[in-house]
Protein backbone atom coordinates (compact mmCIF):
# COMPACT_ATOMS: atom_id res chain seq x y z
CA UNK A 1 0.00 0.00 0.00
CA UNK A 2 1.31 3.19 -1.16
CA UNK A 3 1.67 6.33 1.12
CA UNK A 4 0.08 9.38 0.30
CA UNK A 5 -1.42 12.76 0.98
CA UNK A 6 -4.71 14.11 0.88
CA UNK A 7 -6.33 17.56 1.17
CA UNK A 8 -9.28 17.85 4.08
CA UNK A 9 -10.62 20.84 4.71
CA UNK A 10 -13.92 20.90 7.49
CA UNK A 11 -16.05 23.70 5.80
CA UNK A 12 -17.64 26.59 7.82
CA UNK A 13 -20.38 24.81 8.99
CA UNK A 14 -18.32 22.16 10.65
CA UNK A 15 -16.29 24.77 12.93
CA UNK A 16 -19.55 26.77 13.61
CA UNK A 17 -20.95 23.29 15.05
CA UNK A 18 -18.14 22.93 17.30
CA UNK A 19 -17.82 19.14 15.14
CA UNK A 20 -13.76 20.18 14.50
CA UNK A 21 -12.61 17.48 17.48
CA UNK A 22 -15.11 14.99 16.94
CA UNK A 23 -14.23 15.05 12.83
CA UNK A 24 -10.43 15.29 14.14
CA UNK A 25 -10.38 12.14 16.20
CA UNK A 26 -12.28 9.99 13.57
CA UNK A 27 -9.33 10.87 11.08
CA UNK A 28 -6.71 10.01 14.12
CA UNK A 29 -8.39 7.06 15.25
CA UNK A 30 -8.27 5.86 11.74
CA UNK A 31 -4.77 6.02 12.40
CA UNK A 32 -3.78 8.88 9.72
CA UNK A 33 -1.39 11.12 10.74
CA UNK A 34 -2.19 14.82 10.30
CA UNK A 35 0.90 16.92 9.44
CA UNK A 36 -0.39 20.46 8.65
CA UNK A 37 -3.66 22.01 9.77
CA UNK A 38 -4.59 25.35 9.63
CA UNK A 39 -8.02 28.01 10.45
CA UNK A 40 -8.24 30.35 7.17
CA UNK A 41 -11.52 32.55 6.13
CA UNK A 42 -11.58 31.83 2.09
CA UNK A 43 -12.17 34.32 0.01
CA UNK A 44 -14.41 33.82 -3.73
CA UNK A 45 -11.12 33.59 -5.55
CA UNK A 46 -9.60 30.64 -4.06
CA UNK A 47 -13.08 29.26 -3.43
CA UNK A 48 -13.13 29.86 -7.66
CA UNK A 49 -9.94 27.89 -8.15
CA UNK A 50 -11.24 25.29 -5.62
CA UNK A 51 -14.34 24.73 -7.20
CA UNK A 52 -13.67 25.40 -10.79
CA UNK A 53 -15.14 22.36 -12.23
CA UNK A 54 -18.66 23.83 -10.33
CA UNK A 55 -18.31 27.73 -11.64
CA UNK A 56 -21.23 27.18 -14.29
CA UNK A 57 -23.64 25.35 -12.03
CA UNK A 58 -26.85 26.98 -11.22
CA UNK A 59 -26.17 26.21 -7.27
CA UNK A 60 -22.39 27.97 -7.23
CA UNK A 61 -23.16 31.63 -5.86
CA UNK A 62 -24.65 29.73 -3.21
CA UNK A 63 -22.01 27.49 -2.72
CA UNK A 64 -19.52 30.09 -2.69
CA UNK A 65 -21.55 31.87 -0.28
CA UNK A 66 -21.85 28.91 1.46
CA UNK A 67 -17.43 28.41 1.54
CA UNK A 68 -17.21 32.06 2.78
CA UNK A 69 -19.67 32.51 5.24
CA UNK A 70 -16.55 31.71 8.27
CA UNK A 71 -13.47 30.03 8.84
CA UNK A 72 -12.61 26.35 7.58
CA UNK A 73 -9.89 24.34 8.72
CA UNK A 74 -7.65 22.88 5.94
CA UNK A 75 -5.41 19.75 6.86
CA UNK A 76 -2.68 17.64 5.22
CA UNK A 77 -3.38 14.12 6.11
CA UNK A 78 -1.07 11.37 5.42
CA UNK A 79 -1.66 7.42 4.75
CA UNK A 80 -1.85 4.49 2.97
CA UNK A 81 -4.37 4.74 0.36
CA UNK A 82 -5.66 7.50 2.43
CA UNK A 83 -7.27 9.47 -0.66
CA UNK A 84 -9.44 7.17 -1.14
CA UNK A 85 -9.76 6.43 2.65
CA UNK A 86 -10.87 9.41 3.40
CA UNK A 87 -13.49 10.11 0.70
CA UNK A 88 -15.17 6.66 2.08
CA UNK A 89 -14.87 7.66 5.71
CA UNK A 90 -16.91 11.39 4.37
CA UNK A 91 -19.49 9.55 2.60
CA UNK A 92 -20.93 10.75 -0.27
CA UNK A 93 -21.73 14.20 -1.53
CA UNK A 94 -25.18 14.28 -0.66
CA UNK A 95 -25.54 13.63 3.12
CA UNK A 96 -29.15 12.33 2.92
CA UNK A 97 -27.95 9.59 1.02
CA UNK A 98 -24.89 9.33 3.13
CA UNK A 99 -24.66 6.08 5.57
CA UNK A 100 -24.51 6.30 8.89
CA UNK A 101 -20.88 5.63 10.26
CA UNK A 102 -19.80 8.20 7.68
CA UNK A 103 -18.86 11.90 8.48
CA UNK A 104 -21.14 13.40 6.10
CA UNK A 105 -24.04 10.82 7.08
CA UNK A 106 -23.58 11.42 10.79
CA UNK A 107 -23.64 15.13 10.95
CA UNK A 108 -25.51 16.57 7.96
CA UNK A 109 -28.32 15.96 5.71
CA UNK A 110 -28.01 18.57 2.69
CA UNK A 111 -26.08 17.66 -0.63
CA UNK A 112 -24.63 21.26 -0.47
CA UNK A 113 -23.84 22.24 3.63
CA UNK A 114 -22.10 18.47 4.21
CA UNK A 115 -19.02 19.93 6.52
CA UNK A 116 -16.07 18.14 4.68
CA UNK A 117 -14.15 18.32 1.43
CA UNK A 118 -11.45 15.89 0.64
CA UNK A 119 -9.70 15.53 -2.28
CA UNK A 120 -11.10 12.89 -4.96
CA UNK A 121 -7.90 11.58 -6.21
CA UNK A 122 -4.03 11.71 -6.03
CA UNK A 123 -3.20 14.57 -8.87
CA UNK A 124 -5.79 16.79 -7.40
CA UNK A 125 -4.90 15.88 -3.45
CA UNK A 126 -1.41 17.73 -4.81
CA UNK A 127 -2.67 20.75 -6.78
CA UNK A 128 -5.53 21.47 -3.57
CA UNK A 129 -1.78 20.77 -1.24
CA UNK A 130 -0.31 23.47 -3.05
CA UNK A 131 -3.30 26.00 -3.10
CA UNK A 132 -3.74 26.03 0.59
CA UNK A 133 -0.50 25.33 1.58
CA UNK A 134 1.97 27.05 -0.05
N1 LIG B 1 -22.50 20.89 -4.13
C1 LIG B 1 -23.76 21.48 -4.07
N2 LIG B 1 -24.76 20.98 -4.88
C2 LIG B 1 -24.55 19.94 -5.74
C3 LIG B 1 -23.26 19.37 -5.81
C4 LIG B 1 -22.26 19.87 -5.00
O1 LIG B 1 -23.97 22.42 -3.31
O2 LIG B 1 -25.49 19.54 -6.45
C5 LIG B 1 -21.42 21.41 -3.27
C6 LIG B 1 -21.16 20.51 -2.04
O3 LIG B 1 -20.78 21.34 -0.94
C7 LIG B 1 -19.99 19.67 -2.53
C8 LIG B 1 -19.20 20.71 -3.33
O4 LIG B 1 -20.20 21.46 -4.00
O5 LIG B 1 -19.25 19.11 -1.46
C9 LIG B 1 -18.22 20.13 -4.34
O6 LIG B 1 -18.91 19.24 -5.19
P1 LIG B 1 -18.24 17.88 -5.66
O7 LIG B 1 -19.07 17.32 -6.77
O8 LIG B 1 -16.78 18.09 -5.94
O9 LIG B 1 -18.46 16.91 -4.38
P2 LIG B 1 -17.45 16.40 -3.25
O10 LIG B 1 -16.14 16.09 -3.93
O11 LIG B 1 -17.33 17.47 -2.20
O12 LIG B 1 -18.12 15.16 -2.69
MG1 LIG C 1 -15.01 17.29 -5.16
Amino acid sequence: MSQEQTYIMLKPDAVRRQLMGQIISRIEAKGYQITALKMMTLDQEIVGEHYAHLLDKPFYPELAAYMTSGPVVGMIVEGPEVVAGMRQMMGPTNALEAPAGTIRGDYAHSISENIIHGSDSLENAQIEINRFFK
